[in-house]
């Protein structure tokens, strides 16, 4: 099942019940390792989000506890933007839907 949207049905339950749980029992970023101030807000940078560890779109699990860790909301950014310019070698003029063709998208939809 690959079901990878972690904001609908069940995922979306567990994600927010784990993120309760992470704000609740860890205090420093699983990017960086340092500490987070909980009481600050996004879109502050160093405000408290939850981090898929494993990225959905590789195969991570959108809403288990073990695939998600507490992280700095600058970190996570930063996170994101490395992994896709490792992978998108194409030009930035190129538009929102046109999807690397290198991607396997026949692995998805389960
Ligand atoms: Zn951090």
């Amino acid at each position: 099942m690959a079901l990878r949207a972690d904001r609908q049905g069940p995922h979306r339950v567990a994600f927010e019940k784990n993120k309760r749980v992470l704000l609740k029992t860890h205090n420093t970023c699983g990017i960086c390792g340092k500490p987070i101030d909980k009481t600050l807000k996004a879109p502050h940078p160093l405000s408290p989000v939850v981090d898929h560890i494993v990225p959905i779109n590789k195969g991570g699990h959108p809403s288990s506890i073990e695939n998600l860790q507490l992280a700095h909301w600058t970190c996570n950014r930063q996170k994101s933007d490395k992994l896709y310019s490792v992978k998108d070698e194409a030009p930035k003029v190129v538009g929102n839907r046109n999807l690397p063709q290198s991607t396997d998208w026949a692995s998805y939809g389960g």
